[in-house]
């Protein structure tokens, strides 16, 4: 395909220079406003990737531009050893709207989920000394790309070059709550048990905590079931397992709650997010629940950058902006996906919440997404499907031109 200036400087120096760890579409974004990106060239497309999620106002946003632009004239960065308003505005923030009771602030998902999995296994050591510090997480799952959260991804073909990877994770089916049970029993019958017949790095003692996506985004937009999210809520209670919601990709409004769990009924111990909370900037965020609130303690953990002001100003306005016309909107829009896309020709199926939806091609989805890159219309793809992450205020009409694109080659099957 050939969209952009294919041997301008920027992609010779990236060829070049930039390890090849992406395997970049023939696009450089160069400008934009709110839903409208611009290429090299000055050709306009209709985003419905916001760079994965993260974008959730669009490009060029001016009220988080301001908020940012005026925390950088007075200071950008303090460092963890003092007191820093933002960060403890944010914080405050965030758990008044959801329940929690402490934040710990690092720059990305993974991070988040790093200090989820620590959270998880100092509880349980704290409570029940060692030998406790097995994770349970989902098959097909995506937790991050640092050793720690890959191990904890479940899928053992991001695992096959990375060995050795932390072990004590063990990984069970999605919506098969039993599974779940099946190994937390197992281990404390025999907390000596590897579970080497299981996906996953092997057990390492007891159950300590389980982590689940309420929606597998990068697992090709997968929701897990009321029932099944209820059941592993119950399960934790049981057994007294710190009970983590990786809401890293579904939070922020994403899904038309402010996090998804909200909509599943359950009030989990830990949840982590980053994506679309900075509004562009690096952040990640693990919330905790009273229970486990105060597990981590001085020198526990810790981050240069985590709760950095820039980062911090433009969340609290991304977070003031999630509100409930915003969220009645993200409604609204996902309905109008749903509606359109459903039983269209080539289109097989629809799966997810909100304004987080894979769409089950015919086609291949590389081959729709790169036809839709073509016609100006920038979409993602996850495992076989087409994935739609728009800016939760995308302007009804360009969403609508969008669709009619994708549905137009959707119905290209040979
Ligand atoms: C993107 C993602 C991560 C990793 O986030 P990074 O910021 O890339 O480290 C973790 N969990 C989920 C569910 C994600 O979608």
């Amino acid at each position: 395909m050939t969209i952009g200036p294919l041997m301008s400087v920027t992609t010779t120096f990236d060829n070049r220079f930039v390890a090849h760890t992406y395997n970049r579409f023939p696009l450089e974004i160069v400008s934009g406003k709110g839903s409208i990106l611009v290429d090299a060239d000055g050709k306009e497309y209709i985003d419905l990737g916001t760079g994965i999620a993260v974008n959730i106002f669009g490009v060029a946003d001016e009220e988080w531009a301001a908020a940012v632009t005026a925390q950088m004239s007075k200071v950008q960065h303090t460092s963890n050893l003092y007191y820093s308003e933002p960060c403890a505005l944010l914080a405050s923030e965030l758990c008044t709207r959801t329940g929690m009771r402490k934040v710990f602030f690092g720059n990305s998902g993974a991070e988040a989920n790093e200090c989820a999995i620590k959270v998880a296994r100092k509880y349980a050591s704290d409570t029940y000394g060692p030998g406790r510090a097995t994770i349970i997480t989902l098959e097909n799952s995506f937790h991050g790309r640092t050793l720690t959260t890959l191990s904890a991804t479940g899928q053992d073909h991001y695992h096959e070059l990375f060995t050795p990877l932390t072990p004590g994770f063990v990984s069970t089916p999605a919506n098969d709550l039993a599974a779940m049970r099946a190994v937390v029993e197992r281990l404390a019958a025999n907390p000596a048990d590897p579970c080497a017949d299981l996906v996953g790095t092997g057990a390492a003692g007891e159950v300590a905590g389980i982590l689940i996506e309420p929606i597998q985004g990068e697992g090709g937009v997968v929701p897990l079931s009321v029932e099944f999210v209820q059941g592993v809520a119950a399960l934790a209670k049981e057994f007294d397992l710190v009970f983590c919601i990786d809401e890293v990709q579904t939070g922020n409004g994403r899904t038309g709650t402010l996090y998804a769990y909200q909509q599943y009924g359950v009030f989990p111990d830990v949840v982590t997010t980053a994506k679309g909370l900075g509004g562009g900037l690096p952040i990640g965020a693990c919330m905790m629940a009273e229970h486990v609130a105060d597990v981590l303690g001085y020198g526990d953990h810790g981050s240069t950058f985590g709760g950095n002001p820039l980062a911090c100003a433009g969340a609290i306005n991304i977070l003031s902006r999630i509100n409930g016309t915003l969220l009645a909107g993200v409604q609204e829009r996902s309905l109008i996906v749903f509606e359109e896309l459903s039983g269209a020709a080539g289109i097989e199926d629809v799966s997810g919440m909100g304004l987080m939806i894979g769409v089950k091609t015919t086609r291949p989805a590389r081959e729709v997404v790169e036809a839709c890159l073509e016609r100006g219309v920038v979409c993602l793809t996850a495992k076989d499907r087409v994935r739609l992450l728009p800016a939760l205020n995308i302007p009804i009409e360009l969403l609508r031109s969008a669709l009619s694109v994708l549905k137009d080659e959707a119905a290209k099957v040979q």
